[in-house]
């Protein structure tokens, strides 16, 4: 017996730019995530769970699709040759609810595919707010970035205008929430959390319990202007005042979750198998920026992941390495449900109850964004292969080849490439093997499109 037959829910919870040296039961010193921490006791954690892609579109494309983002027809907006887990729940009887509030992660990126129902609101400006938006773009950013920066200040602190481009956490747990009540059991509902995502906004009555200076005249202003610095170090000082106040959004986040988890009730929980993971983490100034560009460094790679339901070993801490990819392969093997062909990972149940250690090789990929970060230009294409000691990233296009000793060098600042390391000529062979095949998918997948076009020509 297998799929909705069983009756357990699925939870998934994401949370953008999550690091997971960030959250109290990875470790960290302050006191940001008491839930997810009393979770993590219940279930099983994971120590070495890692991302396919360092930002939003590369690694939903692995976590929904269990493929790498270069294969076959890429990645954003998801192509409908790739079938997502919603689709294979839904197939299943499973009632499915997407939750979302990342402009990347809506119905024109297709990522509404398979949920019965599916939200991705985003705050709508207010008219105040929506004329000195006008004025700012009207001032041309660049030439005149004083007086853009004025309006920026005065709209931030005058017109008490929300600076987030997406729903706060408590908003998303209340439409979760609802949604549990309104759905029959058996349901699959992801919900996404934006807050920890810059520009982050300082959650004041946080700060304060934590005795650290609380929102304060034009904070956000210089945080948006740190993210366009992009060129120039961001300062120690600045450094620590920008983890102070992302802690805040993440102690938000853990209060919301808790609201949804205990909204939902023990009964329902009892049949819920739930998920919190990360779609990346963040950089702070560890390779140059603020903020997750196109990189593929540890930072920005390394994820926290969480499991807990029925039948999950309770306070388990798993060591093995894990991918994105494996989430939906997982969720597939937790509910019953015959493997899916084009999944490409694996299901990580068995490393649940593996002592051995592994030592698997995890793919890294994404488009390294041109220079305007929000550019949709295409940029060159990155691939990282790691291992538990060792990770090589290239770039090709650029002619950028780098190899890291993680275990000596955990931060990724020595590039050892070229050094005569036995590993480079390893994880080389596997890169070229992976990449020699993406581009075969490719081809076959070009010729498929122009195959089409010409019988709709006939047509
Ligand atoms: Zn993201």
């Amino acid at each position: 017996m297998g799929g909705a037959r069983l009756g357990k829910n699925v939870l998934l919870i994401t949370i953008d730019c999550l690091r997971p040296d960030h959250l109290g039961c990875y470790g960290y010193r302050r006191d940001t995530s008491p839930c997810l921490d009393q979770l993590a006791k219940t279930g099983c954690r994971f120590t070495s769970a890692f991302t396919v892609g360092p930002n939003t579109p590369p690694s939903f494309n692995s976590l929904f699709t269990s493929t790498y983002p270069f294969s076959g027809d890429g990645y954003s907006p998801l192509p409908g040759s790739k079938k997502g887990l919603a689709e294979v729940l839904k197939g299943e009887g499973y009632s499915t609810c997407g939750i979302n509030s990342n402009a990347f992660l809506g119905e024109s990126f297709h990522y509404e595919k398979g949920f019965d129902h599916f939200e991705n609101p985003f705050r709508e400006p207010g008219g105040a707010e929506r004329a000195i938006n006008d004025l700012i773009n009207r001032s041309n950013y660049r030439k005149l970035k004083g007086v853009s920066s004025f309006l920026e200040w005065i709209k931030v602190n005058f017109i008490n205008s929300d600076p987030r481009p997406y729903l706060p956490a408590d908003n998303i747990s209340r439409r979760a929430l609802s949604r549990v009540e309104e759905n029959d059991a058996p349901f699959f509902l992801w919900v996404h959390y934006m807050d920890a995502h810059l520009p982050y906004m300082p959650q004041d009555d946080i700060l304060k319990e934590w005795g650290l200076r609380g929102k304060n005249l034009g904070e956000m202003v210089n945080m948006k202007r740190l993210i366009e610095r992009r060129e120039e170090p961001v300062s120690e000082e600045e450094i620590v005042r920008i983890k102070e106040i992302y802690d805040s959004n993440i102690r938000f986040i853990d209060r919301s979750i808790q609201e949804l988890l205990e909204g939902m009730g023990e009964d329902t929980l009892d049949q819920t198998y739930v998920f919190v993971m990360a779609d990346h983490g963040e950089e702070f100034g560890e390779h140059g920026h603020v903020g997750h560009f196109g990189k593929l460094y540890d930072e920005l790679l390394r994820i926290p992941m969480i499991l807990s339901g029925p039948g999950i070993p309770k306070g388990l801490v798993c060591d093995h390495m894990v991918s994105n990819l494996d989430i939906s392969p997982t969720i597939i093997d937790l509910l019953e449900i015959e493997p899916v062909v084009d999944f490409k990972g694996s299901s990580i149940l068995d490393d649940l109850t593996c002592v051995e250690e592994s030592n698997e090789v995890l793919i890294g990929e994404v488009e390294r964004l041109s220079k305007k970060v929000f550019s949709s230009n295409i940029g060159d294409r990155i691939w990282s292969f790691r291992d538990r000691n060792w990770k090589l990233i290239r770039n090709e296009e650029a002619d950028i080849l780098e190899l890291y000793d993680l275990e000596n060098d955990p931060a990724e600042q020595a590039n050892l490439a070229g050094t005569g390391e036995e590993m480079e000529g390893m994880l080389n062979a596997l890169y070229r093997n992976h990449v020699d095949k993406q581009r075969g998918e490719r081809a076959n997948s070009e010729k498929r499109k122009l195959r089409t076009a010409f019988k709709n020509l006939k047509l």
